[in-house]
């Protein structure tokens, strides 16, 4: 699978509208957190200094009732978006008819609009065709960069690729590449770091990642209905009763697929679920049965180290324990500090609370690459086919 990517098209002169991932954290109309805007700037200030004329596009939040509308405009975005290009975004607080059409008609080369959120139109979630249609009318080619709504088939994204010439920017290219190249040609060993909160929500990713990966290395919450599937007491640790039988399969298809799949061997324990209380390391065997594990022990971090060593493409979703109590983010911590050190390796996360406590913890640098979508990289991981990607003219 070879997509077409931004520098694939002859932009010069040309409307090239552009699916970005604006859909940034809001507090009281403050933008709290410009990550995802900055992140869209090497494509936009590619596309600008190539010539085009560039129609800016996203959603923001979900917008269900009217109200919404006053208060997911994108307006502010743009806003920052000027700050952060130097250069003058024009605003126009429309998604379709004929002020954004003027609007469009009087640009320059080398000039850019960011129109209202599209999820004003009630049909851009059911990727009705007729607005897919319409938006495709507004310019001449279509970049997609938006990675993060890659899993959904939306009118901004596979509705407007239906009518038009379509590449992915340069975010989407890298998640393609990585995020892509782990489920399609890993460097081996690839070694998939899984952890979080539950099980059932990471099953597809599991399942999809015995078939790829050479070791699976499991910590976080999920790790305790594994250990209750080998008969373990896991005191009052999170249990997904109902994927106790799961788990099992899944040891017993990895043990088929000659796949290494290593559970931790100490975790550390505490009474409660706070930050205050007392808390202790034992052995996976010791838990008592008013203790609750809410991190992986030293042992186990030690353990998950050495397996690493020497592996070519490591995949990491899901923390270790409760990073966001620092008396059980020395797992998370751990993991990170060894990924960080490893030569040669291609180093991946994906998922939204894995690369919330990379970055909190310190660590963004040290990755080749954080995914920047959630759910769209759970997807990608799980092998499934994402409507945004699939959607990009191909080469
Ligand atoms: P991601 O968003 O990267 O896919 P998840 O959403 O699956 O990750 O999981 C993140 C959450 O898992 C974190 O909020 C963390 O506190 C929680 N978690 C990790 N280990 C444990 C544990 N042992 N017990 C309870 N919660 C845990
Ligand atoms: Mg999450």
């Amino acid at each position: 699978m070879a997509k077409k990517i931004v520098t694939d098209l002859n932009v010069k002169g040309k409307k090239v509208l552009v699916r970005v991932d604006f859909n940034v954290p809001m507090k009281d109309g403050m933008i709290t957190n410009d990550n995802r805007i900055v992140q869209a700037l090497p494509t936009l200030k590619h596309l600008l200094n190539e010539g085009a004329k560039i129609i800016a596009f996203s959603h923001l939040g979900k917008v269900k009732t009217e109200e919404d509308k006053l208060t997911k405009t994108l307006k502010p975005v743009a806003t920052r978006l000027a700050e952060l290009l130097e250069q003058d975004v024009k605003f126009v607080p429309e998604t379709k008819g004929a002020v954004l059409e003027a609007a469009i008609n009087d640009m320059k080369d080398g000039q850019i609009i960011v129109f209202e959120n599209t999820r004003f139109e009630a049909g851009e979630t059911k990727n009705d065709p007729e607005l897919g249609k319409y938006w495709a009318s507004l310019g001449e080619l279509f970049v997609n960069d938006a990675f993060g709504t890659a899993h959904r088939a939306h009118a901004s994204n596979k509705g407007i690729a239906a009518n038009l010439e379509t590449a992915a920017g340069f975010l989407m290219e890298k998640e393609i590449n990585f995020i892509g190249g782990v489920v399609e040609a890993p460097s081996r060993p690839l070694v998939a770091i899984l952890g979080g909160a539950k099980v059932s929500d990471k099953i597809g990713v599991i399942e999809n990642l015995i078939e790829k990966a050479d070791k699976i290395l499991i910590g976080g919450g999920m790790m305790f209905t594994f250990l209750k599937a080998l008969d373990q007491n896991i005191g009052k640790s999170l249990l997904e009763e109902d994927k106790v039988a799961l788990a099992k399969t899944l040891m017993e298809k990895a043990k088929a697929k000659g796949v290494k799949l290593i559970l931790p061997v100490d975790v550390v324990t505490s009474k409660e679920f706070s930050n205050d209380a007392d808390f202790r390391t034992v052995s996976v065997a010791d838990i008592a049965p008013d203790e609750m594990g809410l991190d992986i022990g030293a042992e186990s971090i030690a353990l998950f180290s050495k397996e690493l060593e020497g592996a070519k493409t490591v995949i990491w979703n899901g923390p270790m324990g409760v990073f966001e109590m620092s008396n059980f983010a020395k797992g998370t911590i751990g993991i990170c500090e060894t990924i960080a050190g490893l030569k040669g390796a291609t180093t991946i996360i994906g998922g939204g609370d894995s690369a919330a406590a990379a970055m909190d913890l310190g660590f963004a640098d040290q990755f080749t690459h954080i995914s920047t979508g959630g759910g769209a990289s759970l997807e990608y991981l799980e092998g499934k086919v994402l409507p945004g990607i699939e959607s990009i003219s191909e080469k």
